[in-house]
């Protein structure tokens, strides 16, 4: 398995979580995860993370249906429509 995903550290994923319910619990209704740090744009408890937070180790999840590199080119997609490129 590749060990990285090609994540440019945009934060668009953690100030978004209103547009799916899996990641209600992080959030207040602003879609801004109560984790995330605006100052330095990243997650403040990265290490700590919660599994449906970390898209490689997901993976495992989705095996079944989508090769490795279908499911991170999917990802890749979402991030890509966050950023207004799709
Ligand atoms: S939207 Fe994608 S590129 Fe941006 S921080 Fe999230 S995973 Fe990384
Ligand atoms: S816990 Fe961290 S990685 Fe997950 S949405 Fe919040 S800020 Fe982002």
């Amino acid at each position: 398995m590749k060990n990285e995903f090609p994540c440019d550290k945009c934060g668009l994923c953690c100030k978004n979580l209103n547009k799916s319910e899996l990641y209600s619990d992080l959030h207040d209704g602003s879609g801004i995860c109560r984790y995330f740090d605006d100052e330095t744009n990243l997650c403040r408890i990265y290490d700590h993370r919660p599994l449906k937070c970390n898209i490689l180790a997901s993976y495992d999840f989705f095996k079944d249906k989508y090769s490795l590199d279908e499911y991170i080119r999917l990802n890749v997609k979402e991030c890509k429509k966050l950023k207004g490129e799709l």
